[in-house]
């Protein structure tokens, strides 16, 4: 043989023995020609000596007809993928084998061979079992939060009809008590809709209705809502006008705003200047939303956009959330192609920047 042929092979060689998949090659009488380290510990076979073999009488006898059809199929078609068998390894556990074949031809077409090649698919399946079970947990919560709307939609409902009654007679406890109850759904209904938004979020569902719009019209639209329920605060909205319209689902965007006013207010207990700048910076697009309330540790700053995440603490005792807020508007924000980064220090405040590339003054 010559030197070349020699070391061809020895490459050869070391690359089958280096891939991380079982791999046996048979020539065209079904003779074994090489057979790796990974294929003989899958079929626990003793690699030595099984060079020019019949493969029949080296696997185990419980796998010589799934093999002897996966060869004949292989000479048939030329190709076969992905058949997927049990394995009992060392101390009895099964690991799932996927195995394909393929036919070798020289360039006339005639069939001088074939490999086996096996790949472990244990991980893959715990994987995919993984993400079907996550699948299933996002619909049981979205279908249990939409049951969980409807019996609340009445509540609602009634509980303003008894409202307006209890005003007309002027019956003052039952006013207050009523009042209460309807605190509390409304916070129930914003609990339903957080989760059934989230889970939307995680699965994909978020349908986006783009338009081009107002950043600050937005904005504007967002600090009317919340200054009913905010006299000891400021509100400063400052836009660039150079800010041009962009590709936004206006919908979306004003729950991202709404979430984050409203907890500028919320975490600003004393009260204070809110502000918003917008403005242009390089090829982006900033909206910034900035307090001067409790801020946050550094901690507390590296979970913020986690789901349900919450600061415990005495500055936070007796304000209420589900802490899906801040993951929600992150999601939405990065649906739109956005980021949203935030700045803070105890006990001086924070700054989130919500950050649009200029590229979306086009619908996309
Ligand atoms: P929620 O307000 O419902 O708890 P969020 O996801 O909106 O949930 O916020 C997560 C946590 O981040 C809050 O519980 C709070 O501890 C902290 N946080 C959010 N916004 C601010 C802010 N502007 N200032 C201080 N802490 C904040």
């Amino acid at each position: 043989m010559k030197e070349s042929t020699r070391n061809f092979n020895g490459f050869i060689h070391s690359l089958i023995e280096s891939l991380p998949y079982g791999i046996m090659v048979l020539d065209h009488d079904d003779r074994i020609q090489e057979l790796n380290r990974n294929f003989s510990f899958i079929f626990n076979i003793n690699i030595a000596d099984v060079k020019g073999k019949n493969y029949k009488d080296v696997i185990e006898s419980k796998f010589v007809d799934v093999f002897s059809n996966l060869i004949e199929d292989t000479k048939v078609k030329g190709f076969v993928m992905d058949r997927q068998i049990s394995v009992p390894i060392l101390g009895g556990v099964e690991i799932t084998i996927a195995l394909s074949g393929s036919a070798l031809k020289d360039k006339d077409n005639n069939f001088y061979g074939l490999t086996i090649i096996c790949r472990e698919m244990t991980a893959t399946r715990e994987l995919e079992r993984m993400r079907e079970l996550d699948k299933l947990k996002s619909d049981f919560i979205s279908s249990v939060s939409h049951d969980l709307k409807t019996p609340l939609t009445s509540i609602i409902g009634y509980t303003d009809i008894l409202m307006q009654l209890a005003k007309e007679k002027s019956l003052s406890e039952e006013s207050d008590y009523l009042k209460i109850i309807m605190q509390e759904a409304m916070r129930f209904a914003r609990m339903i809709d957080d989760i059934i938004n989230m889970a939307k979020i995680e699965s994909g569902k978020l349908q986006l209705k783009k338009e081009l719009a107002s950043l600050k019209e937005i904005v504007e639209e967002v600090i009317k809502i919340v200054i009913v329920q905010a006299e000891k605060f400021k509100f400063i909205v400052n836009f660039d006008n150079s800010i041009p319209l962009i590709s936004i689902d206006k919908v979306q965007m004003k729950r991202v705003f709404l979430n984050l006013v409203s907890n500028a207010i919320k975490y600003s207990p004393q009260g204070g200047e809110i502000r918003i700048d917008g403005y242009t910076k390089g090829d982006n697009v900033y909206v910034d939303v900035i307090d001067h309330g409790i801020g946050m540790s550094e901690e507390a700053l590296s979970h913020m956009f986690e789901k349900f995440y919450r600061v415990e603490s005495d500055a936070t005792k007796g304000i209420t959330g589900t802490g899906l807020g801040l993951a929600i508007t992150k999601g939405i924000i990065e649906a739109h192609g956005g980021t949203i980064v935030v700045r803070s220090k105890l006990g001086e405040g924070s700054t989130f920047s919500v950050i649009f590339p200029l590229t979306m003054k086009k619908i996309i």
